[in-house]
């Protein structure tokens, strides 16, 4: 089946070129996309508003970035041959290697000719006398294709704090996810970082040895644990290598698609002696163990949280000289676990150096940006380097910097104004033959997994469509109420679900979300499979299909 050729083009305008899919982004989602879509033999076109390939690990250069996720865990698994072919230098790969990676992955797979970069789309607009859709860039070039997937990124969006002044500043300024590809130099300079999440945290570490001077302005201090980062030596590499069947299927059955799962047992089956031996093994271990493969009621039971946010203040305590330091860094206003967990090394000790000042801005708040620094409530700071690590307007940030208009011209933006609505995370009623890769309302967590299943769910849809005539697959609004339903349900009981953070939708930095709202799925990654699987074996039949 190819795309429609006619062409319904205002007179005198320049006719849109046409394809049989766009994809816009090439990250991980997107550049696995294309390979899928390509074997059906369909023309797809990537826009891609970045230079390269790579997505978070092209944007994201700031000193330090680096996984939280195994680095064998996280690359793709879909090729035997990619996976022999590569090695892993750690166990956490820093950024440049990751990015050499997704590099080595577009050559091997001769992903950029189809991909048009410093293409950023301003418009996707359905055209139901086509049934496809139409798609703007920034520049105002026009294409058009029947089916749109969306590879935007649940962190592709970066926020700027809304802080008075922040043109005015004469030294060098940098948001972490928009970080110059040429080095930057700290050598001598008084450096602020404004921002203490997972971003900030890598960061502080990195660049707290270098500089002349280290200010750190926290608002929220974040529970962090140690990431305990190695080298891969030679016969490990090649375990991992012999390994991969049985890590992946591993990575299928656990809740988060991590190499840690819950522990069966709640933290009050056991002793306290042995409570605090397990809480020490994990401390000691590598990733994410003490967050994803802790007691199973950590993050639902109030004093199963309150006993594991006392053990890791213990450690911060103990790791940081200064009490009053100390105490700034432990955090009062939610429980372990309950945001993101960033995982560090060496970051608490890095406030025992003469060099580096934490400043807490809710005791002295900053006020201004000014041409040499910062002003909070009590001091004017002189600096020569700015660091933003402010981070995203997470997962539907991406989506509300595209005018996406489906059926009747209605917005995506005003259909989701009160949270996003979704069918699996994947499709929306009202916008029929756009497929969503990691947008709302889908398991992210050991997020490589996650993108591998639903490229490849979609790439079923997108085949079925073809082998069955079909022109027009959408989702219908009983099945988005029913699914949005269930992902809501699924968040009440969430320790996760009572804190503000980007999981929760929360940014005090974007005009109107104050407000929590439920933006992604929060039961297991196995679970969501078993239902996307069925939609699937039954032919599809929970969609209108045309
Ligand atoms: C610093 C950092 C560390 C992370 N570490 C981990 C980790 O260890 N483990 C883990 O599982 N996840 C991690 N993540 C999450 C990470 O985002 C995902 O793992 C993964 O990279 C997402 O891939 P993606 O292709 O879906 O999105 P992205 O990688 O964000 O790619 C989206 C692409 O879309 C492009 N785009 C967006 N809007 C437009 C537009 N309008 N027009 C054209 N192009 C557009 C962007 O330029 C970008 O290139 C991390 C994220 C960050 C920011």
């Amino acid at each position: 089946m190819a795309a429609s050729r006619e062409t319904k083009t205002p007179p005198g305008a320049a006719p849109a070129l046409e394809y049989d899919a766009i994809i816009i982004g090439a990250g991980m989602s997107g550049m696995y996309q294309l390979y899928r879509l390509r074997e059906l033999g369909m023309r797809v076109r990537v826009f891609e508003a970045g230079t390269g390939v790579g997505g978070t690990w092209y944007w994201n250069r700031y000193p330090g970035a680096r996984f939280d996720s195994e680095s064998y865990s996280y690359g793709y698994s879909f090729s035997k041959e990619l996976l022999q072919e590569w090695d892993w230098s750690e166990h956490f790969a820093g950024q440049p290697e990751t990015l050499r990676y997704l590099n080595l992955v577009a050559d091997k797979f001769d992903l950029r000719r189809d991909i048009q970069f410093r293409s950023r789309v301003a418009a996707a607009i359905y055209g139901e006398d086509t049934r496809s859709w139409n798609v703007t860039l920034q520049d105002g070039s026009r294409f058009r294709a029947r089916f749109l997937i969306t590879a935007i990124g649940p962190l592709s969006a970066p926020t700027m704090p809304r802080i008075e002044g922040v043109d005015t500043f004469r030294g060098k300024s940098f948001h972490t996810a928009r970080w110059p590809h040429e080095p930057v130099d700290f050598t001598g300079q008084r450096v602020a970082v404004i921002g203490t999440g997972a971003t900030g945290v890598q960061t502080i570490q990195t660049i707290a040895r270098s500089v002349g001077h280290l200010t750190v302005f926290q608002r929220t201090p974040n529970w962090c644990a140690p990431l305990h980062n190695g080298k891969i030596d030679a016969e490990t590499q090649q375990k991992i290598k012999s390994g991969y069947p049985e890590m992946f299927k591993r990575c299928q059955e656990t809740f988060a698609c991590f190499l840690h799962t819950p522990d069966p047992r709640g933290t009050f089956e056991v002793t306290e002696q042995e409570r605090e031996a397990f809480f020490e093994k994990l401390y000691a271990e590598r990733g994410f163990g003490i967050w994803q493969g802790n007691f199973r009621d950590i993050l639902v039971d109030r004093k199963a949280n309150a006993v594991i946010s006392d053990f890791v203040a213990r450690k911060i305590r103990q790791r940081v000289k200064d009490q009053k330091v100390a105490e700034k860094l432990v955090p009062k206003n939610h429980g372990f676990g309950t945001r993101r967990l960033p995982l560090e090394t060496f970051y608490y000790e890095a406030y025992n150096q003469d060099n580096v000042d934490l400043v807490d801005i809710t005791e002295t708040p900053i006020e201004l940006i000014t041409p040499d620094g910062i002003k909070t409530s009590v001091k004017e700071y002189e600096f020569d380097i700015i660091i933003y690590a402010t981070g995203f307007d997470a997962i539907t940030g991406s989506f509300d910097q595209i005018n996406f208009q489906g059926v009747d011209g209605v917005g995506l933006k005003d259909k989701w104004k009160n949270g996003p609505q979704t069918f699996l995370g994947v499709m929306v009623d009202g916008f029929p033959n756009m497929m969503m890769l990691m947008g709302p309302h889908t398991a992210l967590g050991n997020i490589p997994r996650s993108i591998e299943y639903n490229v490849d769910w979609v790439t079923g849809l997108i085949r079925y469509a073809r082998e069955s005539n079909l022109t027009r697959v959408e989702a219908t609004a009983a099945g988005v109420t029913s699914w949005t339903d269930h992902v809501k349900a699924l968040g009440v009981g969430l320790l996760s679900s009572e804190v503000n953070s980007w999981m929760t939708g929360y940014n005090s930095n974007v005009t109107g979300k104050q407000t929590r709202i439920v933006a992604r799925y929060s039961g297991s990654a196995p679970a969501y499979r078993a239902r996307c699987d069925e939609v699937a074996a039954k032919g599809y039949q929970e969609l209108a299909l045309e």
